[in-house]
């Protein structure tokens, strides 16, 4: 087959917030105009005035606005767009939307359609991971199972275990159960709850893994065959199954399994023939040191700072050249890591409850200074709006080793001012004055516990 090979001169960003921003500065430093999109409670957002245009594509909800496919094709037709970047979230894994950017002309930046197909869904893809060899924790298939089968599986599984929406995302849709007495009415509400919030009431269980550390890997392909990894991020850090702080390298993992860990993600992307960037989650059991495939995102994630950090590749640059057709300009051996990098996601939250909390901000400091990097959309005077994310801006922190990447990010945190709203900045200071974090003896569990 031959690749068609384009340059772009325009892109569409169909996102909003700090993602958007930051396609924008990689499209610039390719020489590439951008136009963004905007609802109209975003007409003030930072990616609006960053953006050489923008369209506005309807109002505050996002199924009228940055979910409404029509309005963005159009929006892309109008301003004679290329390409489209989906960031993440909202329209990034919908391969009925990379489909119709395809037939519109248009070249959606991501992997081709069959790879959302085949990976986006979670029992697709654990079908997949298998048949690459890739270790997977079994489900259960509770569709259409009579209850008197599915509780001989679970009873075989055995009590923790772990519901699943497969269409499920953004730490949704998921629930452990601890007996039977929890299980039956669980699988009914959050049936509907799946349906609702995914348009899929698909569910599956899998054994609960009770001390696991979130391992995933970065993938880079492009549309020629070329898979290479871009080492792990470790995402343990999370509150009720969201991300809060990812690092790299991972402290837990050895030389060996390290190797094992990144050869299984270059294996399932190749298996897939997946051609853009993308990331393999694995839960590593810590009692057992073994691994097990999670899930794929097929879309460039919110902590892929982390790994700019740790390799200096500019992943949303290279995920734009692949999209074009051009052959990736890195070998494996190419691939130099350095440094220990974390990442802060600051959200705009009560830090008691963790429910959002937008409004007016009336005073920002960004920090600085050396192995600082943030990622941002606010502003003094700024109204963080209530209809979307609350992920206000990543604080990414590096320094030649992990102690040192503490030292430095207490540093950072201290500098950062965010007034007018209520803000999880606390919450990181806590973790890194804790010992536990320190000394890396943690599991995805971890705020649950220190938070009671
Ligand atoms: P990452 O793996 O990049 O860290 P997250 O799981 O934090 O991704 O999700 C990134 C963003 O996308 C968040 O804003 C999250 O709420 C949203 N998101 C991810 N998957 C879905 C989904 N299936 N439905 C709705 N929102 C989603
Ligand atoms: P999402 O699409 O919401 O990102 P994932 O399948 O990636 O869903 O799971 C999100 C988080 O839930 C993981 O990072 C992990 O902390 C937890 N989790 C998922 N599967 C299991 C499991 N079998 N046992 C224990 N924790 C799990
Ligand atoms: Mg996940």
């Amino acid at each position: 087959m031959t690749i068609e090979k384009k340059k772009f001169k325009k892109v569409l960003i169909a996102n909003r917030g700090e993602i958007a921003i930051r396609v924008i500065r990689s499209c610039r430093e390719l020489g590439i105009e951008t136009v963004s999109i905007h609802s109209t409670a975003d007409e003030d957002s930072l990616h609006v005035k960053m953006a050489d245009e923008s369209v506005c594509v309807g109002p505050a909800k996002s199924t009228f606005s940055y979910l409404n496919i029509p309005q963005i094709l159009s929006a892309a037709d109008i301003t004679g767009a290329d390409a489209i970047h989906p960031g993440y979230g909202f329209l990034s894994e919908n391969d009925e939307f990379a489909e119709m950017c395809e037939k519109w002309g248009l070249t959606f930046i991501g992997p081709s359609v069959k790879c959302i197909q085949s990976m986006g869904d979670k029992i697709e893809s654990k079908i997949t991971a298998k048949k690459a060899n890739v270790p997977t924790l079994e489900p259960i298939y509770v569709k259409d199972m009579p209850e008197s089968e599915i509780e001989s599986q679970v009873r075989t599984l055995g009590f923790p275990v772990l519901i699943k929406a497969s269409a499920g995302g953004g730490g949704r849709g998921m629930k452990r159960i601890d007996s039977f007495d929890e299980l039956w009415p669980a699988l009914t509400r959050l049936q509907e709850e799946a349906k609702a919030a995914f348009g899929d009431g698909t569910l599956f269980i899998e054994k609960y893994i009770e001390n696991p550390r979130h391992i995933e890997v970065q993938i880079l392909a492009d549309k020629h065959g070329n898979v290479i990894h871009l080492g792990e991020r470790d995402c343990t850090i999370q509150r009720r199954f969201q991300k809060i702080l990812e690092e790299a390298p991972s402290p837990v993992l050895t030389k060996e399994v390290r190797e094992e860990i990144c050869s299984a993600a270059v294996r399932l992307a190749k298996f897939v023939h997946y051609d853009s960037v993308g990331t393999v989650e694995f839960l590593y059991d810590q009692d057992t040191q073994k691994f097990y495939f999670m899930e794929m995102n097929t879309r460039i994630q919110v902590e892929h700072p982390v790994t700019e950090g740790r390799t200096g590749v500019d992943l949303i640059g290279e995920q734009i050249r692949h999209a074009q057709g051009d052959i990736s300009r890195f070998k494996q051996s190419d691939i130099i890591f350095r440094n220990h990098v974390m990442e802060f996601r600051i959200n705009a939250e009560d830090p008691k409850t963790g429910m959002p909390s937008p409004g007016y901000i009336t005073h920002y400091h960004r920090p600085g200074g050396i192995g600082v990097r943030t990622d941002d959309y606010i502003y003094t005077g700024y109204t963080v709006p209530p209809y979307y994310d609350s992920m206000i801006s990543k604080i990414i922190v590096q320094a030649d080793n992990r102690d040192n990447c503490i030292t430095r990010a207490k540093r950072v945190l201290n500098e950062t001012v965010v007034s007018g709203i209520q803000t999880n900045l606390g919450l990181h200071k806590e973790i890194l004055d804790d010992p536990d974090f320190v000394s890396s003896q943690f599991s995805t569990n971890y705020l649950s516990k220190k938070l009671n």
